[in-house]
């Protein structure tokens, strides 16, 4: 068309005015049904096409660590470990490879509460359809939980587990490393001011100009949204635990998705616990400890880890903060 002022002009000039450099904004996105769980994506973009690129971006590296990791999918790369490193070593990613180094450390660190060969029992449970092992098959399976039956070849960047029967999960870690992985997306484009969530697990960067981030703690009995304080937080990870995310109940236990490694039950000594910290990997790996441990035992822990805060409610509804917490009430 010669008239530039055809018709298919009009809605190109608009695109362009709605993506005009001058004007920065704060962009969300909330996006359900990877990893099973809600993820949130909020930034400070003066580029409104970059900003959906950079999201669009972590979705994707979520996706691909869902992909990974998920022993819901038998062909993962978790899926197929699981079924042949009983047999003899197997070569792995570096990524994965790492993941379960990481996942190591947090066993020795919390006296063996998290530990991903739960899933030797664990994967017995399901949560969904109320289905729960007896006691016969959780005797026979529970030798196999042991986190020391996992043995990692740094030179060869293989994994074996020492015995038949054993079985892993990183569903305790998988969210906080995937929202980890898409705050260094948003980084290596450039984005400062941030915030990533995956569940119960987000990771901020930056400050929101001056103020900082003020993320909510669910109360664990109450809706969603009624929460018991808001904590204000700058470049800073969160991850809570909930005995109210995954569960059923029946003849009055209330049965939920952290299984204590030493018994193979579920593990109800809190009824939530949120911890703080630099990475949502750690945040996410710490925050299943004090279901198992308990309270007192499990803030013992948080306590001596120099980068980490907690706030655990109690089963009986008290809420207990650690030292650093403390000092700033
Ligand atoms: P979400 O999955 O909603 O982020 P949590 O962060 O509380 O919830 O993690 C619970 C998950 O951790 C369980 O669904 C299971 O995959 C895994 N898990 C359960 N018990 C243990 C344990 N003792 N050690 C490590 N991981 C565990
Ligand atoms: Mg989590």
């Amino acid at each position: 068309m010669k008239n530039r002022f055809s018709i298919r002009a009009i809605p190109l000039f608009l695109l362009l005015a709605a993506g005009s450099p001058a004007h920065a904004e704060w962009v969300r996105r909330v996006t359900d049904g990877i990893m099973g769980t809600r993820i949130t994506v909020e930034l400070w973009s003066d580029d409104r096409e970059k900003a959906d690129q950079a999201i669009d971006a972590v979705l994707d590296e979520m996706r691909h660590v869902d992909e990974t990791m998920s022993t819901y999918k038998p062909t993962s790369e978790v899926s197929l470990v699981n079924a042949g490193a009983a047999a003899g070593p197997m070569h792995i990613t570096k990524e994965l490879f790492d993941l379960l180094t990481t996942a190591k450390e947090y066993s020795v660190i919390t006296d063996g509460a998290f530990d991903i060969t739960y899933a030797s029992v664990g994967y017995m449970y399901d949560f969904r359809k109320h289905i729960r092992p007896n006691e016969t098959q959780i005797d026979k399976a529970l030798p196999a939980v042991d986190y020391r039956h996992l043995l990692l070849d740094p030179k060869k960047q293989t994994v074996r587990f020492s015995q038949t029967g054993v079985r892993i999960d990183l569903g305790g870690i998988a969210k906080g490393y995937s929202v980890d992985r898409g705050i260094d997306v948003l980084k290596a484009r450039g984005i400062t001011r941030a915030y990533v969530s995956a569940g119960g697990d987000s990771r901020i960067i930056g400050d929101r100009f001056g103020k900082p981030w003020m993320v909510g703690i669910r109360d664990p009995r109450k809706e969603a949204g009624e929460v018991i304080t808001r904590i204000p937080l700058v470049d800073a990870a969160i991850s809570t635990s909930g005995d109210y995310e995954r569960y059923f109940e029946e003849d009055g236990v209330r049965y939920h998705h952290i299984i204590d490694p030493r018994t193979g039950h579920s593990a109800s000594k809190v009824r939530s616990a949120t911890i703080i910290g630099p990475y949502a990997i750690r945040t996410d790996g710490l925050s299943k400890t004090a279901f198992v441990l308990g309270p007192e035992e499990a803030m013992k822990i948080y306590n001596q880890l120099d980068d980490i805060d907690a706030i655990i409610v109690k089963l009986d509804g008290t809420v207990i903060y650690s030292k650093g917490l403390e000092r700033a009430r």
